[in-house]
């Protein structure tokens, strides 16, 4: 945990709910931490100080001022593991399946990115969608351009964002303008990471777009250079769709499977994120088992191309569990709300035979996102010590939200209606660096 100051800012008085494990793997006992009447306090430095029972918080923050939130849930900020920065305008563009959304679509608007006025706009905007919608951190994809990625991180820089994003790399299998080559690519990344890694709250992800779209030499060049960077994330998609499958194989004839190909050039590792993995074979889930990869779940993506339906059950087998998150895929995907991915994803569950609650949902949204990326000791928690990145959920802020809500008797009740219900009008507040970002209306109280 990062040391922190001892003065404290404010309290947030209301309904918290915080992970501390996986609730599939430890059941909900041992992984949920809720308080009906919880406080959490904050520091002036935008970090969490304290958090349980409002009653029994120290004498030493007695004075504090509170904002008190009632019935409203209080929960770690809502991470997104896998977003498209330069396509957040192009949500909801019809295609038959993937590669030829790409070709339509995609690859046309990502070239705008070429321009730094183009970039800089987007970048605010995007970052205005996340708070919005409760999300306070978020794995990004940016385009191939390396001055999109600076304006990225420039914007989330000046808000105090965690964020983590990279330059994609892409040297064949697309439009000429959004194409880098192994060298330029690899020289942009360097650059980038150089500039930006580890800047405030920032972090470099080396950023492959797929197999598809990268050669063999600019796949080892991205291999070396995560290999010499190895505090830096690795982030590209996998296995998401039949079409792209078969591509994979044809360009690369050699290869045991789609994870053989990463495998190969170095790029499974703990800190690498592979965004879908639908089909994946039982070789390939042991592969990314034991390199503690994680695989992204982005359900309303899959369900919107029509690419699969990921299986919750066989990529957390207990006998070699993979890493998994969960995100929007914006643009793929068809909305920013991490509690409408939930939705999905549940059911996509159900689609499937397995199951999926309330608890894992939110659990997969912040601490389980969190550790994929690495960074559980600074988000994704309320637990003393982390980033003071918050979110307030009401759990009525709808007339068909209100009504749901009069019928549920426990927390999960509450929280499930909030995942299958819930969209960015559901956030009451965002907070970032214990700073409220987002959300007005609340009511100040002495106790
Ligand atoms: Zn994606």
């Amino acid at each position: 945990m990062t040391l922190t100051s001892e003065i404290v800012s404010r309290v947030l008085r209301g309904r918290t709910v915080s992970f501390t494990d996986n609730p599939r793997l430890v059941g909900v006992t041992d992984a949920v931490t809720t308080h009906d009447d919880g406080a959490v306090i904050l520091s002036d430095d935008g970090h969490i100080l304290w958090h349980g029972d409002f009653a029994d918080r120290p004498e030493r923050y007695a004075d504090a001022p509170i904002e008190n939130f009632g019935d409203r849930i209080i929960l770690p900020g809502l991470i997104d593991a896998h977003v498209h920065f330069p396509q957040h305008r192009m949500i909801a563009a019809p295609a038959k399946d993937l590669l030829e959304w790409l070709d339509r679509f995609a690859f046309h608007e990502e070239a705008l990115y070429a321009s730094r006025d183009h970039a800089e706009e987007a970048a605010e905007s995007f970052l205005d969608r996340l708070i919005t919608h409760g999300t306070t951190s978020a794995l990004a994809f940016s385009s191939v351009h390396g001055q999109a990625a600076d304006c990225l991180f420039r914007a989330a820089e000046r808000r105090g964002l965690c964020l983590v994003t990279g330059k994609t790399m892409m040297d064949r299998n697309a439009p000429e303008n959004v194409l880098d080559t192994a060298e330029t690519g690899a020289r942009d990344s360097a650059e980038l990471i150089a500039r930006w890694h580890g800047v405030e709250r920032l972090r470099y992800a080396i950023t492959v777009r797929f197999a598809v779209t990268s050669s063999e030499a600019q796949l080892r060049a991205a291999g070396e250079l995560y290999a010499d960077n190895p505090s830096c994330l690795m982030h590209t998609h996998l296995s998401e769709s039949a079409g792209e499958i078969a591509f994979v194989k044809q360009l690369f004839p050699w290869s045991k499977d789609y994870t053989d190909v990463y495998e190969r050039f170095g790029l499974l590792g703990g800190t690498a994120v592979f965004a879908h993995g639908i089909h994946l074979s039982e070789r390939e889930c042991q592969a990314l088992h034991e390199a503690g990869s994680m695989v992204v779940h982005c359900p309303t993506s899959n369900n919107f191309l029509g690419s699969g339906l990921f299986d919750i059950d066989h990529l957390g087998a207990a006998k070699r569990p993979v890493n998994i998150g969960v995100a929007t895929d914006v643009a793929g995907g068809t909305s920013y709300s991490m509690l409408q991915t939930l939705a999905e994803a549940y059911k996509v569950a159900m689609l499937g035979g397995r199951s999926f609650n309330a608890f894992d949902g939110f659990y997969l949204a912040t601490l389980g996102n969190a550790r994929g990326l690495g960074l559980a000791s600074e988000i994704g928690t309320l637990d003393p010590g982390a980033w003071a990145d918050i979110v307030v959920l009401d759990p009525t802020a709808t007339p068909v939200l209100a009504a749901r809500d009069e019928l549920s008797e426990t927390l999960e009740d509450v929280l499930f209606a909030l995942m299958m219900l819930g969209d960015d009008r559901a956030v009451e507040a965002t907070y970032i660096r214990g700073e409220r970002v987002y959300g007005s209306g609340i009511s100040q109280a002495a106790s």
